[in-house]
């Protein structure tokens, strides 16, 4: 007798049938096992899905074909698992079989079943022998002396629910909170995992340090695995196999590790739960984070989001139970280390009264100089890459604009080029303007290669007096690296940039946002953002949450190293000396900036108190991309499964995106706001089904895709 059976597969082409498809097989099989099936010409990779699911697509019962195979030797995805999958589906309005299969490590699509075999054969003999370094807890490393604020964040986190926000100063130890909570874990139940997820690769690697040091002893090295997108298929295949096996106890990634498969997990950390970059921006655009939450709720597992300055969504959520809040805040205001590592003294550069079109005031060039003397390291960030954003003519008026988008190409002096940022067009700095012949081009305005080259010239004069020589009987010039996106393109350099600054090699560091995330530099006691304005007054509602926090973020780069003579300093240059933001940020007062923001959000129906989502639309004409949209909201009206939602939905006139045009396709959103979760989820699944059927319609003609952003972080 031959069984019946859903299974899901991603086939792009279908997308529009959300649905698993259905196959003969001989034996029955347990929702979650891994299959192979055929689909047209092609075989692909399966998961058998819960019959109550959603309706498969049965086509004529004589005509369904069997599946190839079955994945032996690896164990059906456990049910939490697939819910988390179809939660998320739905959730983010994509179909099932697309984020079961982007859920899976893209190498298991692609080996046959005797590869596959084989790697199974040396998975096992790994993992086998990292249990044979089994648990020896005199193979722990000396671990320190909790701080009273530490001790007090974990008594909460062991005797509560959570999910909990910890909300931490930066320094304040709470990367050893993580460490402590998931090593009480692995000690008490033999079989637990742990997922740590942190925001960017380029975090990953100093903080999968401090995990192998700590629990490799313990567990053996195979004990701790990394999931991000920076591995090769084979190693993310290893990660994977290891992870679901339940060999690895650790998990340690970026946002895409929040679908690992993980059958006995027991504590899921999110650190730096504010960062925009837990949420994807193409397939399914999930944020990781929330699903973190839902994930741990799912698997009885407890959830710690950390962050210095949460995103006002999570710090809304951890208000007061009685308020309505459904998260426990955890506090440690306090650095490690105490009063000589307070945060750093922040100065307010007023460049009203500075020198005209000067980029590095002269109290800010003292300070930074008076650090050269003493030994002492800076770090200068500007959120610009290249020499110049724009070229420009003064005769014509030509700028530098791109041919593809709606945007202006950026001046890249180190191979003068003018490079487009959004379609990556880039040609070779003309000799003289394009329009009119004129040899006298400019750049305007300053990116890191060019704040770089100027400082350098500012500092010219200066010598570091502690590196007296023959060849310099002043002392040395002063040492001046850049890290950004574009002097780290290579594999690995990075990684040795870095350890140039925390070896000391460096006395100056400039760079983008890039460097002043995370990291823990020991030697770094000034810190200046060159030119933060811009976000003050753009036109995104996020933007000073994400500025605030940047700030915060960066200035607790400064000072880290209690050891180092006197006060640190976050130098901030601005024209709004006296805005409530910058006042904000002088206490290190993030519960006072969140309140005020949330007020306003507030008073204005914005998010978090209320909920979002965005349909974008590509075409070749901005008439068309806005068209379909206008088509498809315009269809809503007569359908009575709406009627009962309209009321409580606003759908917005179709706009050109803020960057209307990239890679010579026109773009275009609309937004649909309600203050319902619920009703703007029913408005969105009804809605889908409409947006398809739009596209087949004459509006939707010459439409490249569309798609749905729910909970979008830019507008
Ligand atoms: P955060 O993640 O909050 O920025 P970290 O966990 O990185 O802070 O801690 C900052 C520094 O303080 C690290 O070098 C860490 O090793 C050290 N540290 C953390 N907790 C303690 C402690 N209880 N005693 C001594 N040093 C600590
Ligand atoms: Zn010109
Ligand atoms: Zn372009």
């Amino acid at each position: 007798m031959s069984h019946l059976l859903p299974i899901l597969v991603h086939t792009p082409a279908h997308s529009q049938l959300a649905g698993p498809l259905t196959y003969r097989s001989e034996l029955p099989l347990t929702a979650g096992t891994l299959v192979r099936v055929p689909l047209g010409q092609r075989e692909l990779l399966g998961v058998v899905w819960r019959a109550d699911a959603a309706p498969a697509n049965t086509l004529d019962p004589g005509k369904l074909r069997p599946i190839s195979s079955v994945l032996d030797g690896i164990e059906p995805l456990t049910p939490a698992w697939q819910q988390l999958v179809s939660f998320a589906a739905q959730y983010y309005q994509r179909s099932t079989g697309e984020v079961a299969l982007a859920a899976l490590p893209p190498q298991l699509r692609e080996i046959n079943t005797a590869q596959l075999a084989r790697r199974l054969k040396k998975h096992a003999k790994v993992a086998s022998a990292s249990q044979g370094g089994g648990l020896d807890p005199s193979n722990a490393t000396v671990s320190i002396a909790l701080s009273a604020e530490q001790t007090c964040a974990i008594d909460q986190f062991d005797t509560q629910e959570g999910p909990f926000l910890l909300f931490g100063a930066t320094g304040s130890g709470k990367t050893e909170v993580y460490l402590h909570t998931a090593e009480h874990l692995l000690a008490r139940d033999p079989a637990a995992q742990a997922m740590v997820m942190v925001p960017e690769i380029n975090l990953t690697p100093q903080l999968e340090a401090r995990f192998q040091a700590r629990f490799g002893p313990l567990y053996g090295d195979g004990a701790v695995v990394a999931m991000h997108s920076g591995m090769t298929p084979a190693q993310r295949l290893k990660s994977w196999l290891a992870a679901h096996s339940g060999a690895a106890r650790i998990v340690l990634g970026t946002r895409m590790a929040v679908f690992a498969s993980m059958p006995q997990l027991k504590l899921i950390i999110v650190d730096e739960e504010h960062d925009p970059s837990y949420k994807s921006h193409e397939g399914a655009r999930y944020s990781a984070r929330d699903l973190a939450v839902y994930r741990a709720r799912l698997d009885g597992a407890k959830v710690i989001l950390g962050s210095a300055t949460p995103s006002l969504e999570s710090w809304h959520h951890s208000r007061p139970a009685a308020e309505g809040g459904r998260y426990e805040r955890l506090l440690m205001p306090s650095r490690i280390g105490g009063d000589a590592a307070a945060l750093p003294l922040v100065r307010r550069v007023d460049m009203n009264h500075q020198p005209k079109k000067c980029v590095f005031s002269p109290p800010l060039l003292a300070a930074i100089e008076q650090r050269v003397a003493r030994g002492e390291q800076s770090m200068v960030f500007l959120n610009r890459r290249g020499y110049a954003p724009v070229l420009h003519c003064s005769d014509c008026d030509w700028k530098s604009e791109c041919p593809h988008c709606s945007a202006y190409r950026v001046f890249h002096k180190i191979d003068r080029t003018l490079r487009c940022h959004h379609c990556g067009f880039a040609q070779q700095v003309p000799r003289a303007c394009p329009a009119c012949g004129n040899p006298d081009i400019a750049p305007i305005g300053r990116g890191t290669e060019r704040l770089e080259e100027h400082l350098a010239e500012l500092l010219r004069h200066v010598r570091r007096p502690n590196s007296v020589s023959e060849q310099w009987p002043e002392g040395e010039p002063v040492r001046i690296l850049r890290i950004d996106a574009d002097t780290t393109k290579l594999k690995g350099e990075l990684e040795s940039q870095l350890a140039r600054v925390h070896a000391g090699d460096v006395d100056v560091l400039v760079g983008t946002q890039m460097i002043a995330k995370g990291h823990d530099f020991r030697r770094i006691t000034l810190v200046a953002a060159a030119s933060p304005d811009s976000a003050l007054f753009s036109s995104d509602f996020r933007a000073p949450e994400r500025l605030f926090s940047l700030l915060m973020q960066a200035a607790g780069r400064a000072g880290r190293d209690a050891g180092l003579s006197g006060q640190s300093e976050m130098w901030v240059q601005t024209f709004h000396p006296k805005h409530p933001l910058f006042e904000a940020l002088k206490r290190h007062d993030y519960p006072t900036f969140a309140q005020t923001q949330l007020k306003e959000r507030e008073q204005a129906a914005m998010p978090p108190f209320s909920f979002q989502a965005l349909v974008r639309s590509e075409a070749r004409t901005q008439e068309v991309a806005q068209g379909f949209l206008t088509a498809a909201s315009a269809a809503v009206a007569p359908l009575p499964a709406f009627a009962p939602l309209l009321p409580h939905i606003t759908l917005y006139p179709a706009v050109p995106m803020s960057i209307q045009r990239v890679a010579n396709v026109e773009r275009a959103q609309m937004l649909i706001e309600s203050p319902s979760r619920t009703a703007l989820q029913r408005f969105l699944t009804e809605w889908q089904a409409v947006l398809h059927a739009t596209r087949q319609q004459p509006e939707g003609k010459g439409l490249i895709r569309w798609a749905i952003d729910v909970d979008p972080l830019a507008i």
